[in-house]
């Protein structure tokens, strides 16, 4: 932390100990020796009612020995959104720390567009983090799109990927791939020295990488799948398509035992049901004219094998 910081990270984001173990309290005795305000903290509880937020900030504010500037609604999804956004769910609790002045901003944590947007539209939401890189570009591709984003500070999660794209990409291509994308911030995970130079050290310009060109570098490690993780493709049975897409092109990035393992988890169903699905819903919205079932098939063998 200390050497990100020296070559001008300013920005640190952690959450409470049963989701990052003692990051909230090393993070506050390197806040210390940084000098508190010359750093900004934003921190993530996994809790939707309100009053096991409010409990959860204020541990979090002991654990670090400084109240943290940003606080998320961490993992908010779209099973648990409506609690979270309710009156006296975890977000109200956020605005009242807010008003009391333990925190500065009130935030939204999610890896669905759908609350991205929800989040964007309501006021008492400050900032919204979200998840994307060159190649699972769909969520911020749309965000880009819409104008009631604008007034939110917007920060970008899994730049490289849970730093699989790293096996493909170098730093430079990642960080200065995502930068044309509006936003306010990107949190990067830095475990080394090494890797804080690779993140920090140069100046980055933007690249555009069109995503046919992402495909096509993916393209001479493994036959990638071409999904943006934009999110259109509704089931109406639940299932995720995106992330089971995303779960196969994670493997073959090298997430071998991880990804298999989830993907080992539901496959089974989803196949049977895709199989026998006529309505095929899903493929309907799907911008990049894939043949879901027949991907979902493929992913099946290649799992059950
Ligand atoms: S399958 Fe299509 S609609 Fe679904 S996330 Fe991927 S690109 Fe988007
Ligand atoms: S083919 Fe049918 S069951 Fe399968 S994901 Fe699409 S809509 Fe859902």
């Amino acid at each position: 932390m200390m050497c990100a910081y020296r070559m001008g990270c300013n920005f640190y984001d952690t959450a409470i100990p049963e989701e990052y173990g003692d990051a909230e309290y090393k993070l506050g005795v390197f806040a210390e020796k940084a000098g508190r305000e010359n750093i900004i903290i934003s921190d993530k509880a996994r809790f939707m009612d309100g009053n096991d937020m409010f409990r959860e900030v204020m541990r979090s504010a002991e654990n670090l020995g400084t109240d943290p500037d940003i606080y998320f609604v961490h993992q908010v999804d779209e099973d648990n959104q409506d609690e979270t956004f309710s009156r006296y769910g975890a977000l109200d609790a956020l605005c009242d720390l807010k008003k009391a002045g333990v925190i500065k901003y009130t935030g939204i944590a999610t890896h669905y567009y759908s609350v991205a947007e929800r989040s964007a539209r309501d006021d008492r939401v400050d900032v919204i983090q979200t998840s994307g890189n060159i190649m699972e570009r769909g969520i911020i591709d749309r965000i880009a799109e819409k104008d009631i984003f604008k007034s939110k500070g917007l920060i970008l999660n899994k730049v490289y990927a849970a730093g699989c794209l790293l096996n493909v990409f170098s730093p430079a291509e990642l960080i200065g791939g995502i930068l044309h994308w509006p936003f306010s911030c990107a949190l990067l995970g830095i475990g080394t020295i090494e890797q804080a130079d690779a993140a920090m050290k140069e100046d980055y310009t933007p690249v555009q990488f069109s995503f046919e060109e992402v495909m096509r570098r993916l393209s001479e490690h493994f036959s990638p799948v071409g999904c943006t993780r934009c999110q259109r493709c509704l089931c109406p049975k639940g299932y995720e398509v995106h992330i089971m897409l995303r779960q196969y092109n994670y493997y073959h990035l090298g997430k071998h035992y991880w990804a298999r393992k989830k993907l080992r988890l539901n496959i089974e169903e989803v196949y049977e049901s895709c199989m026998k699905c006529t309505e095929r819903q899903c493929m309907k919205d799907c911008p990049r004219k894939l043949r879901i079932p027949e991907l979902i098939e493929m992913i099946h063998d290649f799992v059950t094998r």
